[in-house]
């Protein structure tokens, strides 16, 4: 595939999907907020404490939330998006989250932000740094499904393989996107030559890219 159009798939329906748009619109908000009247004091601090909150969350909604709720009647609404992008992994419409429980988990940060701090711009800059860590682990999540595409950096190649995992190996390991981090510390990581592919994973076929990725 010429570079060019590999770049453009790994870019265009990050930035324009239906799904995206809502969380690009909270991170300007969050941007306008913190900086409308200057800087909140300490704003380049706070943008680092949001970003570094947002990796502990993703992996808690994607386990706690998402998978736990996956089997179970009661709270099935909130992990039926995640159940059918484990279904149909490359599907755009379930791949990105839903914005309501991305945003959701977003503006929660910001009101506890804001019950600490009693100063909306310094809540807005930690909520900024939650938000760009919301796109950037979309992103990374993105080009791990998206055929074609390639991810940005050395990490987040070596990311998409241990998602690849999750998908294609088994669905109760590997819940880390962004980062293998919580699931050494929660012992959801393990040698994927060790692990028998679960039943649900044996209803899908990876292709010959995606087997590609898994190998390397
Ligand atoms: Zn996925
Ligand atoms: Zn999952």
């Amino acid at each position: 595939m010429p570079e060019r159009r590999r770049a453009t798939r790994s870019v265009l329906p990050w930035l324009t999907h239906r799904r995206m748009i809502p969380k690009w619109v909270a991170l300007v908000a969050a941007a306008a907020l913190a900086f409308a009247r200057g800087p909140a004091p300490h704003a380049g601090w706070l943008l680092l404490a949001g970003l570094l909150a947002f990796f502990p969350s993703e992996y808690l909604v994607h386990r706690g939330v998402f998978h736990f709720f996956a089997d179970k009647r009661a709270g099935a609404v909130v992990s039926r998006q995640h159940v059918e992008h484990h279904r149909r992994p490359d599907d755009l419409d379930f791949l990105f989250n839903n914005p309501l429980i991305s945003v959701g988990v977003g503006v929660l940060y910001f009101l506890v932000a804001l019950a600490v701090s009693r100063s909306v711009a310094a809540a807005a800059a930690f909520s900024l740094g939650n938000f760009a860590g919301l796109l950037y682990y979309e992103h990374v999540h993105f080009t791990a499904h998206r055929p074609g595409s390639r991810p940005w950096t050395p990490w987040s190649r070596r990311m998409k393989r241990f998602h690849l995992w999750h998908h294609y190996k088994h669905e109760r390991l590997w819940f880390g996107v962004t980062s293998p981090l919580f699931d050494r510390a929660f012992g959801s990581d393990a040698d994927p030559s060790q692990v028998p592919p679960s039943a649900t994973v044996r209803t899908l076929v990876p292709t010959a890219e995606q087997q590609e990725w898994m190998r390397r």
